[in-house]
């Protein structure tokens, strides 16, 4: 529609001066009780939230489209709108519209984008969300990931030669809602595909004013203490800073105030975690299942017994960096051994933390000022629970508990304030009143003591009036004309006093006030507006002290998040029996009957089968070979599990392990959703293997689970058999490779360190059991076709299936000749002959003196089937 600018109403060029600055959010423009969107906005809000589309004047021929919300459920609206990718400004009056001459003013207070949502209702309770800054040179980047909803903030560089596919690897890994970067980032096209296609995020440029030192130091300076302290970690981390800055200006920009719960940042590199990249984190199914993404089926949601959801989000970071620092792994599983000891005090502890609320989330809504006297209620009953926390945490002696027990900040001054002020059960909204408690404020006391007085004082008045004029038929009433007055009869008239103001003629009488009723009446009147502001003022005031204390309320959060997840180690290693890893620096990994944490407790109907695995500096290359769905992939995820768990802090599902610090651990698993995005299975194969070959070092663990069956047998072989080589030669990481490729056995004794491995099975006739052992030395037989027919291949081809096979092995050069033998020999091999010669072997098995008349009936009848199947 063509706007005349000269011809808009006043209001209507008022949203327009404001909708120019916001042009890429949908404008949530406060009328009255509504939020209300215009033109091109209200076509899109209206379609995407299916409400109903108006109009309104606005001086233009035709009428502006128009839609609109109520501004008490907005918060909805804007959750949908969100989730679908859009941004929204909140525009709101910020001038009273009873005070304002003309027009009220209004500005936008907030930007919701997917990266700075924290609507405390929508967001999973167990999971960050994450805006995800990212800055990029011809040298490096770094990315800072940052929650508001929570206040964690941390931030990586990577300076390695192919720094891009690390950094991809690590965004992804975090799967950010949101990305913001720098506009060089823009030229590396494959850099910024890659992220596209793996997550569903918004993504912006920022001006690289906030990328540079001028903007950080700025927006940083006084607000963190590391930045503060070591300024010259710009020095050190220049890219991990410059990407820090500008997600503390995006979140500024968005927020529009600054958030103070927001106060520490933690910088780590690649020597601070075990580096495990997305394609691990899938493949291993860490945190989700990686055909549904679903948390149950996950390591996640196997040993997540987790009371709060810091502590389910503190889990989830544990189980994306786990640990590299011995001795600060050590004092986690110390921990964790005492509370699996000290079974009455942790059990105290699970009871107390099932109370406590989610501090972080609630800690944002003070900042961003969109809490109510409700969620400081929840405070107040989180809060209610740390002394009694910190006291049980006394009785512990483990290092970790020990110092988790000292820094405890029980918070006992800010429950007190915030039980002294807001009442048990507040209402919803904060300007209605009803929400502070007596003896906080003497006016505040005196307005409701006046309120619930009313009558009382009415009364007095009048008793007290009748005793000084004598007059017996004279009574208080009120009308919303005059307000409060006095009546009296006509036959009393002449005993009224001179300070009685005559109000109103009766026909009997007059109606009359006095000085001392006006003052009581313009108190009752005032009184509930007056009640509905204080309350306010005062509530604003016990958020402002709660604001004031951001930075340690947080700093308790955290505490009560890692014993939250110390506490749930310890739950989960007595319900399944995990045991105490030793950890070494010497290269050894030694697991005693092993199980996949996952695994074992999703069987139903059978038992899980542990397994040893033996790996050292000397024996560091596993070649596993055994038939499909023997367990070969199990086996080899759980050792990945395992040693992943274990340098998390965590127990681990074995009998006993002696786990060595793995720096990376790499997975090479059949292709998954890499096809729907247009790969061949081959081509991701090779890519994988070849970012393995590139980043492995000799402390990493590497999974390979089938490589080279993408393409043609040699082919495929001889990339397996080179892989093998390289990795054993040059590399020297801990590797578990499982295959079908046979031939591949024959590299023990060829190669150092490679050792057989395969999956016991028992065979009797057509058929096998699976035994789930791993036992020593290799296999030269597949089972394929026994797996088939597992699988419910019809007979018929399972049959013929074993008449090549025969064919196959007896054969010296397998593909021609099969082509040869198999045309010559047709005629035998044809399906109905086959079914035939199973008929007559059947027939002469039989024995006619055995049967009784209807089973050789059946069986007769059987046969009739059969035979004409051919
Ligand atoms: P493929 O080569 O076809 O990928 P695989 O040898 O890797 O097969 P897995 O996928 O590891 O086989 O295992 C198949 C199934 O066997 C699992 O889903 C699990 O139910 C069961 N299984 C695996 N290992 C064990 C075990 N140790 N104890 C009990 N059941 C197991």
């Amino acid at each position: 529609m063509e706007i005349d600018n000269s011809k808009l109403s006043p209001m209507m060029q008022q949203y327009f001066e404001i909708k120019k600055q916001y042009p890429d959010t949908l404008l949530f423009f406060r009328l009255g009780d509504f939020y209300e969107m215009f033109f091109e906005d209200a076509v899109t809000a209206s379609r995407e939230l299916e409400i109903t589309l108006t109009g309104r004047d606005c001086g233009q021929a035709e009428r502006a489209p128009m839609c609109g919300v109520p501004y008490h459920s907005a918060e909805t609206y804007i959750t949908r709108l969100i989730k679908k990718g859009y941004k929204v400004a909140i525009c709101e009056q910020i001038t009273d519209p009873k005070e304002s001459k003309g027009i009220v003013q209004r500005a936008v207070v907030r930007i919701v984008t997917p990266g700075t949502f924290s609507d405390i209702n929508s967001l999973d309770e167990k999971s960050n969300n994450y805006l995800a800054s990212v800055y990029t040179t011809d040298n490096g980047g770094g990315v800072t990931f940052a929650d508001i909803s929570t206040g964690d903030v941390f931030s990586t560089q990577f300076t390695e030669k192919n720094y891009l596919q690390l950094l991809s690897g690590e965004i992804i890994k975090y799967a950010p809602a949101e990305v913001i970067f720098n506009s060089r980032s823009c030229l590396e096209k494959n850099f910024i595909k890659t992220i596209k296609e793996r997550i569903n995020a918004n993504f912006e440029i920022i001006d690289d004013e906030f990328y540079s030192f001028s903007g950080i130091d700025k927006i940083l300076d006084g607000r963190f203490k590391v930045w503060n302290e070591r300024k010259g970690g710009l020095i050190e981390m220049p890219y991990s800073c410059y990407s820090l800055g500008a997600a503390l200006y995006y979140i500024d920009k968005t927020q529009k105030i600054e958030l103070a719960h927001i106060t520490e940042v933690s910088y780590y590199d690649k020597d601070t975690y075990l580096q495990i990249d997305d394609t691990a984190k899938r493949n291993l199914e860490l945190t989700e299942t990686m055909r549904d993404k679903k948390r149950n089926g996950s390591l996640f949601g196997a040993i997540d017994d987790t009371c709060t959801p810091m502590g389910g989000r503190l889990l989830k970071r544990f189980i994306c960096q786990p640990l590299m620092n011995i001795v600060e792994i050590e004092r986690r599983l110390d921990s964790v051994e005492e509370l699996t000891k000290k079974i009455m005090e942790r059990d105290s502890l699970i009871s107390l933390l099932k109370n406590i609320k989610d501090i972080e989330r609630l800690l944002s809504k003070i900042s961003l000022k969109t809490v109510n006297a409700r969620d400081l209620v929840s405070l107040r009953e989180s809060f209610k629970e740390l002394m009694p926390l910190k006291q049980i945490l006394s009785g512990f002696s483990a290092p970790l508990l020990k110092s988790l027990y000292s820094e405890f900040d029980p918070l006992d001054d800010i429950y007190s304030k915030i039980d002294m002020t807001v009442t048990d059960e507040p209402p919803f909204t904060i300007r209605e009143g009803g929400m502070i408690k007596s003896g906080c404020n003497d006016e505040l006391d005196d307005l409701k003591e006046t309120v619930a007085n009313s009558k009382k004082i009415l009364l007095d008045i009048e008793t007290r009036e009748k005793e000084k004029t004598g007059i017996k038929m004279m009574k208080i009433g009120f009308n919303k004309i005059f307000g409060y007055y006095i009546e009296v009869t006509k036959s009393n008239l002449d005993q009224v006093p001179d300070y009685f103001i005559r109000k109103q003629t009766l026909a009997n009488g007059e109606r009359y006030i006095t000085e001392e009723l006006k003052e009581v009446e313009y108190k009752l009147l005032n009184a509930n507006d007056r009640i509905c502001d204080i309350e306010y003022e005062e509530f604003c005031k016990l958020r402002e002290f709660v604001f004031d204390n951001s930075k340690r309320i947080k700093e308790t959060a955290d505490i009560v998040a890692y014993i939250d997840v110390l506490v749930s180690f310890s739950i989960t290693a007595l319900k399944y029996n995990y045991c105490k890893p030793k950890i070494n620096r010497d290269g050894i990994m030694e697991i005693d009957e092993g199980r996949h944490p996952v695994v074992e407790q999703t069987l139903k109907n059978s038992v899980f089968v542990p397994n040893d695995t033996s790996l050292t500096k000397d024996i560091s290359y596993a070649v596993i070979t055994g038939p499909n769905m023997a367990g070969k992939s199990t086996y080899m995820r759980q050792v990945a599990l395992i040693s992943l768990m274990a340098q998390m802090g965590s127990f681990v599902p074995a009998k006993y392990a002696n786990l060595c610090i793995v720096d990376k651990i790499f997975t090479r698993v059949g292709a998954s959703d890499d096809l729907a995005m247009g790969q061949s299975t081959f081509m991701v194969e090779m890519s994988e293997v070849a970012y393995i070959l590139k980043n492995a070092t000799k402390e990493s663990l590497i999974i390979l689970d089938e490589i080279g069956r993408g393409t043609s047998t040699y082919d495929g072989l001889s990339i397996a058999w080179a892989v093998c080589d390289y990795i054993t030669e040059k590399i020297k990481a801990k590797t578990l490779f499982a295959t079908h490729y046979h031939e591949l056995t024959k590299l023990e004794g060829m190669l150092p360190g490679v050792k057989n491995y395969s999956v016991a099975v028992k065979k009797r006739g057509d058929d096998i059991t699976f035994l789930r052992r791993i036992v020593e030395g290799g296999t030269d037989d597949s089972y394929g076709v026994e797996v088939a027919k597992l699988a419910g291949v019809p007979q018929a081809v399972i049959k013929k299936a074993h008449s090549i096979l025969n064919e196959l092995e007896k054969g010296g050069q397998p593909n021609s000749e099969v082509e040869v033998q198999s045309k010559k020999e047709e005629p035998q091999l044809g399906f109905g002959s086959i079914l035939a010669d199973e008929i007559v072997s059947d027939l002469k098995k039989l024995d006619i003196t055995t049967l009784t008349p209807i089973e050789a009936m059946n069986i007769l009848n059987d046969y009739i089937k059969r035979s004409k199947e051919i």
